[in-house]
């Protein structure tokens, strides 16, 4: 039986991407990766990522936000940029967007105030979130709280927290996206506890190609979506689910949040 898989968040318009983008989709659909959802990191990488969709409908997705690190781009029309570009139908979400302490590379305020931006559009237009978060918990978890009275739309993408944060997630509604960096076992220990007690209807999967390899790959060094299922496979390892089940639940979750149709 043929498992199908939906990798939530890929880089496709990366650097590395750039000679043989069409073979590297064409390995992942054959590898049974029926659909990928581009993250965009600022608004000129949503408006390539759109055409990108255009080429493959139906097959790739996209999200349009300004990354924490490109925070300093913000500008006043930031909201009216992304609503307007979010009117596409393959753009299916708000993102990556969210805060990032850890790097700085914008500051905080300039991080603060483009997130705050990000979670107005997502209560207008009702599309969910795609969140980045990188030691800045606390106040990540207090904009969130501050903008939805209910549960938040979106999904904590590439987490590797621990599972105090994951239940805080889990709590306010968000879905749990997994990458590969559960199978690098230098830092997965407390990865490996939290999806333990991660519910089958709030797991989703993302390789973040070209970034995070899986470790047993370690000799190639870029990522590519048809690596997927090796995260798959140690994730309902660690559940302690069959593969098959946990695809399921992957592919069911992954059309909800997103609102894919078919
Ligand atoms: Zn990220």
């Amino acid at each position: 039986m043929d498992i199908d898989y939906i990798d939530i968040g890929v880089n496709l318009l990366d650097e590395s991407f750039k000679k043989d983008l069409d073979e590297v989709l064409d390995r992942a659909f054959s590898a049974n990766v029926c659909v990928l959802i581009n993250t965009s990191s600022s608004i000129e990488d949503a408006k390539r990522s759109l055409d990108l969709t255009k080429k493959y409908p139906s097959k790739i997705f996209s999200t349009a936000g300004i990354h924490p690190h490109n925070a300093s781009s913000g500008d006043d029309q930031l909201k009216e940029s992304l609503i307007g570009i979010l009117q596409n139908d393959s753009m299916v979400a708000i993102g990556e967007c969210g805060l990032d302490y850890f790097r700085n590379l914008s500051t905080k305020e300039e991080q603060l105030l483009v997130f705050k931006t990000h979670l107005e559009v997502a209560k207008e237009t009702g599309l969910p979130l795609f969140l980045h978060q990188r030691d800045a918990h606390d106040d990540f978890t207090h904009c969130l709280n501050d903008v939805f009275d209910s549960s938040v739309h979106g999904v904590a993408h590439c987490f590797t927290g621990n599972t105090d944060q994951m239940k805080t997630y889990l709590d306010m509604g968000l879905y749990i996206g997994i990458t590969g960096w559960i199978c690098d076992e230098r830092r997965n220990h407390e990865l490996i506890k939290a999806v333990k007690e991660l519910p089958l209807d709030r797991v989703l999967i993302e390789t973040d190609s070209p970034y995070l390899i899986p470790r047993s790959l370690k000799r190639s060094r870029r990522n590519e979506p048809m690596n997927i299922s090796i995260i798959a496979e140690k994730l309902a390892k660690e559940m302690g689910v069959e593969l098959s089940t946990l695809a399921n639940h992957l592919v069911t979750n992954s059309k909800k949040l997103f609102n894919l149709s078919n």
